[in-house]
């Protein structure tokens, strides 16, 4: 995966949208928790995720720049959510009720399961492959032929067979 850095703008209104949300957890719980890590790691279509030994929340960087502060006020209380109910009740469903009970009663916000982006440009990978004059690029289409041996992909210019070289996302 190429490598996406995040706004400093943005990271900054991921950090007061988690403080705010913890702030209002605090207040009703009448306790004190740890800020969790917040890293840009998450791949693919998942827009987040919550490590919960951890206490860290993966965000996807590519749909938090398409996004921007929908995904912020979406995908924050989400993964906090999940973070607080590990903390809370221990090992339980992961969008149980104590989870719907954070999100709607502490947080006030709908306990939605999945996130509403287009994933377009996350699902959109190319493939490079190789010849011995070039380099050459093949949609996930083309690559899943290859893969499920269909199809063998010759260079026109030197007539030697394409080799993967390397999986890069768009
Ligand atoms: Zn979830
Ligand atoms: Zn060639």
């Amino acid at each position: 995966m190429k490598f996406v850095s995040v706004p400093l703008s943005l990271q900054q209104a991921v950090m007061r949208t988690l403080r705010q949300k913890l702030t209002q957890a605090s207040y009703f719980l009448q306790q004190k928790f740890p800020e969790p890590q917040i890293t840009y790691q998450q791949r693919g279509t998942i827009a987040g995720s919550a490590r919960l030994q951890e206490w860290e929340i993966r965000l996807n960087p590519i749909l938090l720049i398409e996004n921007q502060q929908t995904f912020i006020d979406e995908v924050i209380p989400h993964e906090l959510a999940h973070l607080l109910a590990y903390h809370q009740f221990g090992k339980v469903a992961p969008h149980g009720k104590e989870w719907c009970f954070i999100m709607e009663t502490i947080f006030e916000v709908p306990a939605k399961r999945t996130h509403p982006f287009s994933v377009h440009s996350v699902r959109s990978q190319i493939f490079i492959y190789y010849c011995r004059c070039q380099q050459h690029e093949l949609t996930i289409r083309q690559h899943n032929k290859v893969l499920r041996g269909k199809i063998c992909y010759i260079c026109r210019q030197c007539g030697e067979k394409l080799t993967l070289l390397a999986e890069a996302e768009t």
